[in-house]
């Protein structure tokens, strides 16, 4: 690598290189179960700097096939996305400025932690509303590349649907402004001649081909961030042209995205909660359609076995929320100790009201009270708990964010295996799905809670295991295929936010079948004929690879 780094900085480079061991070691992981260690990492001061480095592979990738260049902003992907061997291209070090916010959009570099850009945001009243779970830990960037979402995405939907605009380094090492268009402007680029007309030509002409294949590969669930989005890239009703649903979701594997411009929505400031407790799931079926239609902000769960976890290791909150919090919470939570004395419920259902004012929030809140109340005997519900105001309802979001977290300090010698991780099945479904779900995590003797994202069906099950262990090691391929399956028959997608990366690539035949995974294969040869950029995922994937890198230590 001495010599590709001494070429790039003759062309120019200005950022820092780094081979040392450690900075290595932490590069070969982010937080999914995969390890390989990259050769060296490149933090780039700016675009043309990531243009340097693009060209350079490009014009050594003939002589030496194994260059490739894998994109890293936060490194908290779940499904090894951000790992890979060769090079490293991390957005986080110097891509951090946020460059122009106002009410309704906001301009900024992929490498801005989403928690800086929020604050930002909030000074115009104003909020990215797909930020994931990992607010606090993830970057701007991961999120277009990832097409998060999260405990919002209920009511406007995900990163995708509110990307206005990308600056992304093509595989010809420039860089292009990326947006939806008119079919007039279409034609213009494309008669152009220009390196992205080419690219928009062959995208367009294969959208045009196989134009109901593609429409109708769109996965069937309000949530979906496995493959390429090109269901949604041209429409001939509207003759709108859209390349943005391609890179974004992309895992980085058609370019990387040097400049965001994000569209925001006004930010309600008041929050309210309405708290059901299921004594069974046979009801969920009827009961999700009925309270979506009062259209909650977040529609979230978690089950009995959460709640047993959260109140057996109760004491451990302390050590997170500090003293102060925690005696709050223990007051606060003692009218539902009397409620659980009625029994444990199978599952807890937050449904959570915004709006201007905490008079509109009460209002909302107590109304589907009310109205829920009526169907009492019939939904099975054995209680509620209204909590109007946001301080109120912090007991149950604790529950719901860090009871994860909880039980990964306490059970010391297992890890998060994230690979049933982001499964999505329609809501209606879910009375049928949730048992034989339960059944397969019980089989595989699997130490996992199920909670989610209950208005759209959206799950994340993540396992606490000892993978150095041969037999714990030897579930995780059987357990997958089952659960995978499963979520297939219920004609769902095994990625709602989280994405293919090396876990899940692998099942994009599954997913789509054949014809479709050849258009996808046909999209990554024409934005990137030498495969440069991330290497081993969405259509490139393979299984035998990514499972010979599933971590071994700790
Ligand atoms: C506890 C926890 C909870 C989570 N909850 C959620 C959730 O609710 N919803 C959700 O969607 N995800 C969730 N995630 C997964 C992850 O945090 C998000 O997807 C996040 O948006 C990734 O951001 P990042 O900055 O960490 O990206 P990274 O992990 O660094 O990278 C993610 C992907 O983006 C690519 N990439 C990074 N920068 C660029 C760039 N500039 N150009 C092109 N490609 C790039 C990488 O190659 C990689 O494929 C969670 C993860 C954890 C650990």
């Amino acid at each position: 690598m001495d010599n590709f780094i001494n070429e790039l900085k003759k062309l120019g480079y200005k950022g820092e290189s780094d081979d040392s061991q450690e900075t290595l070691e932490f590069y070969s992981h982010d937080a999914s179960l995969f390890e390989i260690v990259p050769s060296v990492v490149l933090f780039p001061r700016d675009s043309q700097d990531v243009q340097t480095i693009v060209k350079l592979v490009a014009d050594n990738k003939a002589s030496n096939p194994e260059l490739s260049l894998t994109a890293r902003s936060a490194g908290t992907d779940m499904a090894g996305g951000a790992v890979n061997d060769s090079v490293i291209v991390d957005f986080n070090r110097h891509f951090r400025a946020i460059e122009h916010v106002s009410s309704a959009i906001a301009q900024a570099q992929p490498g801005v932690f989403y928690r800086d850009f929020e604050k930002e945001t909030f000074k115009h009243n104003a909020l990215l509303p797909t930020y994931p779970a990992s607010r606090d830990l993830a970057t701007i960037g991961g999120m277009v590349a990832n097409n998060s979402g999260g405990e919002k995405s209920l009511e406007y939907g995900k990163t995708k649907d509110f990307v206005k605009q990308l600056s992304v380094v093509l595989a010809d090492g420039k860089e292009y402004v990326i947006k939806p268009i008119t079919k007039l402007e279409l034609d213009e680029i494309i008669t152009s001649g220009s390196y992205l007309g080419q690219i928009y030509q062959r995208i367009y002409q294969l959208c045009e081909n196989n134009y109901d294949v593609i429409k109708a590969a769109k996965p069937k669930v309000s949530k979906n961030s496995m493959g390429y989005t090109l269901w949604e890239v041209w429409d001939r009703e509207t003759q709108i042209f859209d390349a943005t649903k391609l890179i974004v979701g992309s895992e980085g594997t058609l370019g990387f995205v040097t400049d965001i411009t994000y569209r925001l929505v006004p930010h309600k400031k008041h929050s309210g909660l309405l708290v059901l407790f299921l004594k069974d799931i046979d009801s969920l079926g009827e009961l999700i359609p009925k309270i979506l239609e009062y259209k909650p902000a977040t529609f979230e769960s978690f089950d009995d076995q959460t709640l047993i976890l959260s109140i057996k290791f109760m004491t451990s909150f302390l050590k997170m929320l500090g003293v102060k919090r925690f005696i709050k919470l223990l007051i606060s939570l003692i009218p539902d100790g009397l409620q659980l004395l009625r029994g444990i419920p199978k599952l807890i259902l937050m449904v959570e009201f915004n709006d201007d004012s905490e008079e509109a929030v009460r209002n909302k809140v107590k109304t589907l009270h009310r109205d829920l109340k009526s169907y009492k005997a019939r939904y099975e519900i054995n209680g509620f708990e209204e909590d109007p105001t946001e301080g109120s309802s912090e007991k149950f979001w604790i529950m719901r964010r860090q009871s994860f977290q909880l039980l990964r300090s306490k059970i010391k010698d297992k890890h998060t295996a994230p690979f049933i991780d982001d499964l999505i099945v329609r809501p209606e479904y879910l009375t049928k799905f949730l048992p034989e779900l339960r059944s397969i995590i019980k089989k595989y003797k699997l130490f996992a809670t199920i909670a989610g994202h209950m208005g759209d069906g959206n799950f994340h099950i993540i396992p606490l295991m000892k993978l150095e262990d041969k037999y714990e090691r030897d579930k995780l391929q059987p357990a997958m295929q089952e659960v995978n399956k499963l979520v297939l028959s219920f004609n769902g997608s095994l990625s709602g936010e989280h994405n293919d990366g090396l876990i899940r690539g692998p099942w994009l035949e599954s997913q789509f079948g054949k014809e479709v995974l050849s258009l996808f294969k046909e999209v990554k040869h024409i934005f990137d004929p030498d495969n440069i950029f991330n290497p081993h995922k969405k259509s490139d994937a393979d299984w035998d690879y990514s499972f010979s890198h599933v971590r071994d230590h700790f």
